[in-house]
C-alpha cells in the first residue's frame, strides 16, 4: 500500500425521512443562532416556510435571487442580505449551497445546510463564483457547514429526470475519489460504497438510498480532491452547462480514458455495480438514466473543444493516470462532444 495523507472533515450529519420536519428547529437551536439569513428559491418558497415555520421568530432576512454558479452580483446581494444575521439556513441545491458558501467565505458565519438534490456542496469545504463565463473555485474550511440535515423527503420531489442527474453527478464524485490529488484507502472505501448506494438508488428509484450515496460520495470527494472529470465538468459549467447533467454525460467517457491506468477505479466500480467490466456497467446506468450520450445535446458547440480541451490541460494533476498530453485531452472532450467512445 502506498503511504497517505487523511484530513478528516468536521461537521454534524443528521440522517433521516421526516428529519427537515421534526428536527430543523433543534439544530438551530444547537447552532445558537437567533438571526438566521434564509437562503432558498422561490421555487421551494412554501415547503421552506412548513419547515421555518416552527423557529419562525429566529429568520431575520431572506434571500431568495439564487443563481447556478453563484454569480459575484448573486454572491454580493447574498452578503448584503447577511447583515446581522449570526448564522445561515440554506434550504436547496447545489447553487443555494453555494450562495450559503460565498456569505461565509467573507462574513464567517456558520451555515446549516439542508439540500434538495445529490449535488454533495454540503459536505465539502469549496466554493464557486463565476465570472463572465469563468467559474473561480477555493476551498476554506470557513465555508463547510457545520451541520447538514439530509432528508429524503425533500429529493422525492426532485423531476425524475434531474433526480437522475444528480446522483449521476454524485456518482461523479465518487469514481473520481480513485485516482484523485488526495486519494487514500478511507475516501475509495466510502466511494465505493457511494457507488453501490446510488446505483441501487436509480434502480429503484429510492430517495433514501440516493442521498445517502450522495452524502458518501460528497464526503470521498471532499477529503480526495477534484481530477480530470471535475476540472473538465469546471470549465464546462463556466461555460454556461447545465451542472448535473454535464456531469452525467461526460462520466463514462472519462472513465473510459482513465481506465487502463487505474485499475483500483475499474475493480471497485465493477464490483459495486457487480458486474465484470466497469466502463461498460457505468455506460448502461447512465443510459439507463436518459442522459444524453454526447455534450452537443447539452449545447456545447463544436468550435468550442479546442478551448475545454485547452483550459481543461492545464489544470489536470500531474498524476492523472493516463496522460493526457499529445492531443489526449483533445480526442476525450472530441468523444464525450460526439458522444462516441
Ligand atoms: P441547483 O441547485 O442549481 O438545482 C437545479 C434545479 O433544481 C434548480 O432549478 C432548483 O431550483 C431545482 N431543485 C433543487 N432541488 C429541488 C427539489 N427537491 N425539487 C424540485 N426542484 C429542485 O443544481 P445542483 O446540481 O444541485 O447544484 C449545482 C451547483 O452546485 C453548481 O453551481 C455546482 O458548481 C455547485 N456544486 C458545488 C460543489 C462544491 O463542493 N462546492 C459540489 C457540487 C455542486
Amino acid at each position: 500500500m502506498h503511504s497517505f495523507t487523511y484530513d478528516a472533515l468536521p461537521g454534524r450529519v443528521v440522517f433521516g425521512t421526516g428529519v427537515a420536519r421534526t428536527g430543523l428547529a433543534a439544530e438551530v437551536e444547537r447552532l445558537g443562532a437567533s438571526k438566521v439569513l434564509l437562503i432558498a428559491s422561490d421555487r421551494d418558497a412554501e415547503r421552506v416556510r412548513a419547515l421555518t415555520a416552527p423557529f419562525a421568530d429566529r429568520i431575520a432576512a431572506v434571500f431568495t435571487a439564487v443563481r447556478e454558479h453563484v454569480p459575484v452580483a448573486t454572491a454580493e446581494a447574498a452578503r448584503e442580505a447577511a447583515v446581522g444575521a449570526d448564522a445561515v439556513l440554506c434550504v436547496g441545491g447545489g447553487s443555494t449551497v453555494g450562495a450559503a458558501k460565498a456569505v461565509a467565505l467573507t462574513t464567517r458565519l456558520p451555515i446549516l445546510a439542508v439540500p434538495t438534490t445529490y449535488a454533495g456542496s454540503e459536505v465539502t469545504p469549496i466554493w464557486g463564483l463565476s465570472e463572465d463565463g469563468v467559474k473561480t473555485t477555493g476551498t476554506d474550511p470557513v465555508v463547510l457547514p457545520r451541520t447538514v440535515v439530509y432528508d429524503p423527503e425533500l429529493t422525492a420531489s426532485l423531476p425524475p429526470e434531474l433526480a437522475r442527474a444528480s446522483a449521476l453527478n454524485a456518482m461523479a464524485h465518487c469514481v473520481e475519489v480513485f485516482w484523485a490529488p488526495r486519494r487514500n484507502p478511507v475516501s475509495s472505501v466510502i466511494a465505493e460504497e457511494g457507488v453501490r448506494a446510488l446505483a441501487g438508488g436509480l434502480r429503484d428509484e429510492d430517495p433514501e438510498q440516493l442521498l445517502l450515496g450522495a452524502y458518501l460520495a460528497g464526503s470521498a470527494f471532499a477529503v480526495a480532491g477534484s481530477g480530470l472529470h471535475h476540472k473538465l465538468a469546471h470549465v464546462l459549467g463556466g461555460l454556461g452547462l447545465p451542472h448535473a447533467r454535464s456531469h452525467a454525460t461526460l462520466l463514462p467517457h472519462v472513465l473510459a480514458f482513465n481506465a487502463p491506468g487505474s485499475p483500483e477505479a475499474t475493480t471497485r466500480i465493477a464490483r459495486a455495480l457487480g458486474c465484470d467490466d466497469a466502463v461498460a456497467g457505468l455506460r448502461a446506468v447512465v443510459a439507463a438514466a436518459g442522459m444524453p450520450a454526447g455534450l452537443r445535446e447539452l449545447g456545447l458547440r463544436g468550435d468550442q473543444l479546442d478551448e475545454v480541451a485547452g483550459r481543461t490541460e492545464k489544470v489536470v494533476p500531474a498524476d492523472n493516470p493516463v496522460p493526457v498530453g499529445g492531443g489526449a485531452m483533445r480526442r476525450l472532450v472530441q468523444q464525450a462532444w460526439e458522444g462516441t467512445t
